[in-house]
């Protein structure tokens, strides 16, 4: 029965995955008194020497924010991030413009992903029900037993049962390799052209070289750059460009050239030897856009984080939306007694429609980000739907508020969204519109009352009226 589910906390949990989403989710589980058992690959990043990771840093919003502070933990992540409160947007010829992410008192968090894994995994591991076990590499699982094979750092092979898998591994899953084998589950993956490549922006003369509390962004239409501040005073530059673009640039002068050419504002923040050494230190990384369904196996196996939906980062929500899987799966863990052969279908119902929905908002980014905000039509826009959310603020709300500032269900955000766009297109014709028919009369009028004017006449004074 439901409430004998709810007292059976000998029931064993098996996160698969110690990076940002697994080790919060050990968090959770472990708070509701399971007896959880997280397993990573890697060895424990808090002893490593180098972190080898994905981004150096990465943007932290409302829906992250409300995960963490369900586990007591978005007050230690919150006050380790630096606010950025607008996009500065670098033009060709160095001016700068920035463009607010939405009311005053509103911003997003650049965090440091190595220290947030870190403190994630310190939290989760102060449960006394929850253990974390380092250097262990999921290799297989079977649906039919739930046991799961790892092999080991020494070359041995470990066979572990749990009650409930939870898919917690990232992009690249394991886990999501056993659901590809079985029948009526939905994948595609696709990898963009882009590529992304690191650089890192020194301090000048001990403080940030470029204003701390923004997200600079050098759009470029094909390709774009941006950076985020760290606590260390320091920005982490991304470069966002075709890999064929990528690969043209080959020698130290070739990158010069490429940087003098579209960034030149950034070559004496960065450094010339920097941005020779760090552009042909690592390859570009790939990035790719998972979506899947279901995102559960029976009652033995779920899925969440990138390993259930890897997103572009153009919206900067891949993490968020991890985190908030943790969030809505406890949700219906509470709605449901913790039945889990009740609540991973309704997660998987819940949830999916959720996170396509981001997937696709993240590939809607990908092109705003880099060109259309060089466009006046869409600066126009963007200040028309802040001026018209800030006097009918329940009316209408940017798109970008509600992804980033509220806990608005990703899906019902991109169809208010294209409600709310229809409704500001059709004032936007009717005052064309209306100003037209409002010329054409004055200019009737006018007519009438100078009927001695030849159109050519009447013509050439409307034109000089243009100007006043
Ligand atoms: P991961 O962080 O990939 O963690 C998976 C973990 O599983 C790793 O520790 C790995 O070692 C382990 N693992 C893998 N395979 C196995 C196995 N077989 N056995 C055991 N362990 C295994 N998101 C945001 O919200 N905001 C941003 O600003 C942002 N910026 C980004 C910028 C870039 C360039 C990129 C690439 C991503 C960005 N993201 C951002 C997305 C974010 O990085 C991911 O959504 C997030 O890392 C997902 O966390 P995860 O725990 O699901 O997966």
């Amino acid at each position: 029965t439901p409430s004998e589910n709810r007292s059976d906390k000998r029931k064993v949990i098996a996160v698969v995955g110690g990076g940002l989403v697994g080790a919060l989710n050990a968090c959770y589980f472990a708070k509701r008194g399971f007896a959880v058992e997280l397993f990573e690959s890697r060895e424990d990043i808090r002893q490593a020497k180098v972190v080898r990771g994905r981004s150096i840093n990465l943007a932290l919003s409302h829906r992250g924010r409300q995960a963490l502070k369900h586990v007591g933990m978005e007050e230690t992540i919150v006050s380790k991030g630096i606010p950025m409160r607008a996009r500065m947007i670098h033009a060709l010829n160095g001016t700068r413009s920035p463009i607010p992410y939405g009311k005053k008192g509103q911003y997003i968090l650049s965090v440091d992903r190595a220290n947030l894994n870190k403190e994630l995994l310190t939290a989760a591991e102060h449960y006394p029900n929850a253990k974390l076990n380092f250097g262990h590499k999921l290799l297989d699982w079977s649906i039919e037993s739930g046991a799961m094979t790892f092999l080991r750092p020494d070359g041995a092979k470990e066979q572990i049962k749990a009650d409930l898998i939870v898919g917690c591994d990232g992009a690249f899953s394991a886990i999501r390799k056993q659901f590809l084998r079985q029948s009526r589950f939905n994948y595609s993956q696709t990898y963009i052209p882009h590529g992304y490549m690191e650089l890192t922006m020194p301090p000048h003369n001990g403080d940030f070289a470029m204003e701390p509390n923004y997200l600079h962004i050098w759009p470029r239409n094909t390709f774009m750059m941006i950076a985020l501040p760290n606590q260390d005073k320091t920005f982490t530059c991304t470069l966002f460009m075709p890999f064929e673009d990528f690969e043209k640039i080959t020698t130290e002068e070739e990158v010069m050239g490429f940087f003098q050419t579209y960034f030149p504002d950034s070559i004496p923040l960065i450094g010339e030897v920097a941005i020779k050494r760090d552009y042909f230190r690592l390859p570009a990384q790939a990035m790719v856009s998972v979506k899947c369904s279901p995102y559960h196996m029976g009652d033995k196996c779920v899925m969440m984080g990138d390993a259930a939906h890897a997103v572009v980062p153009f919206y900067g929500q891949g993490m968020n939306a991890g985190f908030e899987d943790c969030l809505v799966f406890d949700e219906v863990m509470e709605q449901f007694n913790e039945d889990f052969s009740v609540v991973l279908p309704e997660y998987t119902r819940v949830r999916v429609p959720d996170d396509h929905a981001i997937a696709d908002l993240a590939m809607y980014n990908y092109v705003e980000m880099r060109s259309h905000v060089n466009s006046k039509w869409f600066l126009f826009r963007k200040y028309l739907d802040n001026f018209l959310h800030f006097i009918m603020p329940n009316t209408i709300i940017p798109l970008y508020t509600m992804v980033t500032f509220t806990r608005t269900r990703y899906h019902e955000a991109v169809k208010r969204w294209h409600w709310q766009n229809k409704v500001i297109n059709r004032g936007l014709s009717l005052c064309g519109v209306a100003s037209m028919a409002g010329g054409t009369y004055l200019a009737i009028r006018f007519a009438l009352s100078h009927p001695s004017l030849t159109v050519d006449q009447l013509w050439s004074r409307v034109h000089t009226l243009r100007w006043y």
